[in-house]
């Protein structure tokens, strides 16, 4: 399995992937919103786009499927309850479903909801696994849930199937908000060095050669990954005094996802 991230340098700070099996040069992309860089990074690489998949179903992920069908006659696979919002659509996709790429690319779809309800990451069980994860998880940070989501929901995702995952899993998120989400772990927890040495290394960092972290890495580093941090939850209850003497995982994530909203 081969993957290049692409930068799309646009506002919204979008990655876009290409996952390609080295036998066949055949490509899924991932939310290609810039076809333009798509196309010309698969035509470099001497691959050709077979699939789309959207991770869900907001515009800044399915904003280049048009120009991307009409230039590869590519198929587009969402999850199969984005068929009224996703034109187009090809594939329905449920948890457990396999995608193929070529002959030797083979990706697990998992149902994530929470982020949106129609939003699926994916999942491949190589020597070294990876996860595309859309808008769910994100480098040091969380997907909002202000546009069709629910945090409830986004929390369960967290909770029972993106913390399962090997450690070792290389984490492929839809957006550059890296820095950014450092800032907001530092301002919940000032005494997480590895977030403050990770901010250190990566301030003013070029996403065209964006770090790749693990999911052990981000259990470091992301604040919603650590809902039992001492310093977490003492933090936690200035902003919300009410906060019980120990509270709850779920309690505490769903603190979070709100403060980050206004932060
Ligand atoms: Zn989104």
């Amino acid at each position: 399995m081969i993957v290049k991230q692409i930068w799309t340098a646009n506002s919204y700070r979008n990655f876009n992937y290409l996952i390609a099996c080295a036998e066949t040069g055949e490509a899924l992309a991932v939310d290609p919103l810039d076809h333009e860089k798509c196309l010309r990074a698969a035509k470099d690489e001497g691959w050709r786009i077979t699939q789309i998949l959207n991770t869900h179903e907001h515009r800044d992920h399915t904003g280049g499927n048009e120009t991307m069908v009409r230039h590869t006659g590519a198929v587009i696979l969402a999850h199969k309850n984005a068929r009224d919002t996703i034109p187009g659509m090809t594939r329905g996709l449920g948890a457990g479903d396999v995608v193929k790429v070529g002959k030797t690319v083979e990706l697990e779809v998992l149902d994530t909801p929470g982020h949106t309800m129609c939003h699926v990451c994916l999942r491949s069980h190589t020597d070294q696994p990876a996860l595309f994860c859309g808008d769910t998880l994100f480098n040091a940070g969380a997907g909002n849930c202000h546009n069709g989501g629910h945090p409830a929901e986004l929390y369960k995702t967290f909770a029972e199937q993106l913390s399962r995952l090997p450690a070792s899993t290389l984490i492929y998120p839809g957006h550059d908000y890296i820095e950014n989400n450092l800032r907001f772990t530092l301002d919940r927890e000032p005494d997480n060095r590895s977030a403050r040495d990770m901010l250190d290394r990566l301030a003013g960092h070029d996403p065209d050669n964006a770090v790749v972290t693990t999911l052990d890495v981000e259990r470091g580093i992301n604040t919603f990954f650590r809902l039992t941090s001492p310093t977490v939850i003492a933090r936690l209850r200035e902003a919300f005094p009410d906060l019980p003497e120990k509270p709850d995982a779920r309690t505490v994530f769903l603190k979070l996802r709100e403060l980050r909203n206004s932060w």
